[in-house]
């Protein structure tokens, strides 16, 4: 492990996507820079573990590359032969069938009077619906905005018992404008022609996606933890406080680095802790008010094949315990051994112990065709991510403002899914890097 210097130029903390990307982007810059990562590995959130023959991502990591920069720079550094190109195989089971994703799109196959339901109802709100609607005059809950685009069937039956599994919480105490961009929106000529069997266009921001052939998601931050240089990369270097007074940042083990320049990518609401006293009372009520559910899942050892093709399968009934089933093995049969398969399993409910949800999972593996039989389920293993979905209730917005306002005056930079406290995916936590350092280095 390289020994960390007591002074730098710039500090990053936290060696996931973003803070990999900002201290990749700066160095091309010409400017010296630390990273500093309190796990024993690069990656963050994007890590991968591997044990009996298994791969296991942090549940489903999908990479979809859209900014040609930042699809250069991951290509040019995994080596364009490192990946799998994968279409997108994903389905709802509900009311014991598959259907197609996105839902709304897709009813065909489902019972007559559920399609019906949903149908009535985008009929109605497509008739409801203003001919022009700014984003500023969308309901603000997410579960009115549901209705107001798809209606009260495709809410009813999809949208609003999927979104309570996901966040945690229900639809209604979420706004509509975290949503925008992830909700595919089609119109109702297409929700008809998905009624009835003859939808033939794929929808969504995640309809292909790159995958590696070996390794898991974590070789991506391999391998730009290769290009930034393992010497100024330091892990198992937990930051418990911020001094940005005296610009210096203080670890679990006692040491302490002083910088010039800091960007932080762990969780705005650690990293406001972190600062202390010199933070004002009014930025820690803002901090106070924002908030993140967790994800738990099971990470699932199966014997043998799969009964179904796909790489993720939404069951939004609250009667089963799982929001969604993704496989692994299924995007990319190296991440089980020879034969054998692999699956996670995301949890609605993060109150009983995982464990004792296994029983009840299994049931539905069996009922949705993954397996046949109980006893092809070799392990299931328990992961919690905590804070893992920001939650955009209805103090969000005015909070994070209110936190990222204080910090910018500070000149200090938070960046990330967790650091700026947001939805986004790894794509944009390498966006945000690069923009940042753009920024610093302009300064
Ligand atoms: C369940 C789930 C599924 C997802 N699926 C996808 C997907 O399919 N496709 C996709 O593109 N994106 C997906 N994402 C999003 C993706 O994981 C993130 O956008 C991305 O990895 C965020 O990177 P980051 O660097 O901002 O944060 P992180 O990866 O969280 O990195 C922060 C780093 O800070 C470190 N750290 C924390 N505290 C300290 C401390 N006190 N001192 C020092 N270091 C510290 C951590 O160890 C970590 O390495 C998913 C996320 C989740 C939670």
């Amino acid at each position: 492990m390289p020994a960390r210097p007591a002074s730098v130029d710039t500090l990053v903390i936290g060696a996931g996507l973003a803070g990999l990307s900002a201290a990749w982007h700066l160095q091309q810059g010409g400017a010296v820079v630390h990273v500093v990562d309190a796990a024993d590995h690069v990656g963050g959130k994007a890590k991968s573990e591997q044990y009996e023959g298994f791969t296991f991502d942090v549940t489903g990591h999908w990479l979809h590359l859209r900014d040609p920069g930042i699809r250069d720079l991951v290509l040019g550094l995994c080596g364009d032969d490192h990946f799998m190109r994968i279409e997108r195989l994903s389905r709802i089971w509900s009311n014991g069938v598959y259907t197609r994703y996105p839902f709304q799109a897709n009813l065909y196959g489902l019972p007559p009077e559920v399609v019906h339901a949903c149908l009535m109802g985008a009929i109605a709100a497509d008739r409801a619906l203003p001919a022009e609607v700014a984003i500023a005059d969308e309901p603000e809950n997410f579960a009115d905005w549901i209705r107001f685009y798809f209606g009260e069937g495709i809410a009813e039956h999809f949208m609003v018992p999927y979104n309570a599994k996901l966040w945690g919480v229900p639809a209604e105490r979420i706004t509509s404008r975290w949503c925008q961009r992830f909700v595919p929106r089609p119109r109702l000529s297409d929700i008809v022609a998905g009624a009835v069997g003859c939808n033939e266009k794929a929808m969504g921001y995640n309809a292909t996606f790159l995958y590696p052939k070996q390794g898991g998601i974590q070789t991506v931050a391999e391998a730009l933890g290769d290009a930034v240089g393992r010497d100024v990369i330091h892990l198992e270097a937990e930051v418990v406080g911020v001094d940005h007074g005296a610009r210096t940042v203080h670890y679990a083990d006692g040491t302490r680095t002083t910088y010039r320049r800091l960007v932080n990518t762990i969780s705005l609401t650690r990293f406001v802790d972190l600062l202390g006293a010199a933070v004002p009372a009014e930025v820690r009520a803002a901090r106070a008010k924002l908030w993140a559910t967790e994800v738990v899942y099971l990470n699932v050892g199966v014997e043998g094949p799969l009964g179904q093709p796909d790489h993720w399968i939404y069951v939004p009934e609250p009667a089963w315990p799982m929001y969604r089933v993704g496989s692994f093995s299924n995007a990319n049969p190296a991440m089980a051994p020879a034969g054998d398969s692999s699956l996670y399993v995301e949890l609605a409910d993060r109150e009983t112990p995982p464990e004792a949800l296994v029983p009840r999972v299994t049931e539905g593996l069996i009922a949705m065709g993954l397996i046949d039989d109980a006893r092809r389920v070799r392990f299931a293993h328990a992961r919690r991510i905590p804070d893992a979905y920001v939650v955009y209730d209805f103090a969000y917005h005015d909070a994070r403002d209110a936190v990222h306002g204080w910090l910018g005056a500070q000149g200090l930079r938070s960046i990330g899914r967790y650091g700026d406290w947001n939805y986004s995916s790894m794509e944009d936590a390498l966006i945000d890097g690069r923009r940042t350092a753009a920024e610093l280095l302009e300064s």
